[in-house]
């Protein structure tokens, strides 16, 4: 009954998203005005975010390992002084963001092609570009040639009868030019794996990782957690 749903926990992460660009345009000018604990946090994060950013960290929170964080919250600091001295407590506040940023990220992730989500279906249209067949979404015209539609509606049932299926997704393998070879993508992470075993241990491996990663850092709070200045 306590716990919020986690479309309700996730919420605040997508507006946060969303709307970031125009808070740092509404507050940032009043700033030095009558500052809500609220608009000091939105301050701390569009800060943070933009420091973030420029070191190349912030577009990378889903690989974020082994952050060297002396610069950059040396750079925050400099930015908001009230910070002097509380470089943990930036460390966190930046950790968490990040966290709400690979959530957001994962969420949103467009996965390649030959990952469908539930209700997906193949897109098979007549093509405009080369020929005026159809193409197979999955395959290179050297691995499979455009044909009639007929055809290619058969190819591609073959393809989803072969397909590899995890929680929401239908893996099909792809004879796309992402490698030599024909592959299958995770639909967690972008690794590609050759064989369909291959996959199936990738994914057990790296959809383990991922729950791993979000009982070690909490639920998306950072939004509503406490201003303590
Ligand atoms: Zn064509
Ligand atoms: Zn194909
Ligand atoms: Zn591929
Ligand atoms: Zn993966
Ligand atoms: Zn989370």
């Amino acid at each position: 009954m306590a716990d919020p749903s986690p479309g309700e926990l996730r919420g605040p992460c997508d507006q946060e998203e969303i709307q970031i660009g125009q808070r740092f345009a509404e507050h940032i000018p009043t700033e030095q005005g009558n500052l809500q604990p609220i608009n000091k946090q939105r301050t701390f994060n569009v800060v943070a975010r933009e420091i973030l950013t420029q070191f190349q960290v912030w577009q990378r929170a889903c690989y974020s390992r082994n952050i060297e964080w002396g610069p950059i919250t040396a750079k925050i600091i400099s930015a908001l002084p009230q910070f002097y001295g509380r470089e943990a407590e930036v460390i966190i506040r930046c950790t968490k963001m990040l966290h709400n940023r690979r959530d957001y990220l994962r969420r949103r992730v467009k996965t390649h092609i030959t990952v469908l989500k539930s209700g997906e279906t193949p897109c098979i249209s007549k093509c405009t570009q080369c020929c005026d067949k159809y193409h197979c979404p999955y395959c290179e015209t050297w691995v499979y040639k455009p044909r009639e539609s007929g055809s290619v509606v058969n190819h591609v049932q073959n393809h989803l009868k072969l397909a590899v299926h995890e929680e929401d997704f239908t893996i099909v393998k792809c004879n796309l030019k992402c490698r030599e070879y024909a592959h299958f993508h995770c639909c967690y992470c972008p690794a590609t794996v050759l064989r369909r075993g291959q996959l199936k241990t990738h994914l057990t491996k790296c959809k383990q990782k991922f729950n791993a990663e979000e009982e070690l850092e909490g639920t998306c709070s950072f939004e509503e957690s406490p201003e303590h200045q």
